[in-house]
């Protein structure tokens, strides 16, 4: 039996799950369950951070992930946030790395800069 702590929203379930059959118990919504069996299937998470801006009036762009990738693509997101550079204007919601890591999502910025 797995036990975790449900991330989907504020109230923080904690959810036990069974690395065998995926059952899920203490969830207060079906969200939870859902979460939780992925969470032992393939985990996934929205990457958030900065790239380099040019001529911005802050040098870092808070940037994120446009949907969940798998948690196991997300050291070399951030690896590729580090090496990236962007020249202002941008606006909130554009976006700055396409398919990043052939993971289907998109890094947009997280404000106009
Ligand atoms: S199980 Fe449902 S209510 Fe509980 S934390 Fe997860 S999403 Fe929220």
């Amino acid at each position: 039996m797995k036990e975790m702590v449900c991330i989907v929203c504020p109230r923080g379930c904690h959810l036990k799950v069974d690395e065998e059959t995926f059952e899920v118990s203490g969830n207060s919504c079906p969200k939870g369950a859902e979460y939780g069996k992925n969470e032992l299937v393939s985990p996934m998470r929205t990457v958030t951070g900065s790239v380099e801006i040019i001529n911005g009036i802050h040098s870092r762009l808070p940037v994120r992930t446009d949907r969940a990738i798998p948690k196991g693509l997300m050291f070399d997101v951030m690896k590729l946030l580090h090496a990236t550079a962007v020249h202002s204007p941008v606006k909130r919601g554009q976006i700055i790395i396409e398919n990043v890591c052939g993971s289907g999502a998109n890094i947009i910025a997280s404000r106009d800069m």
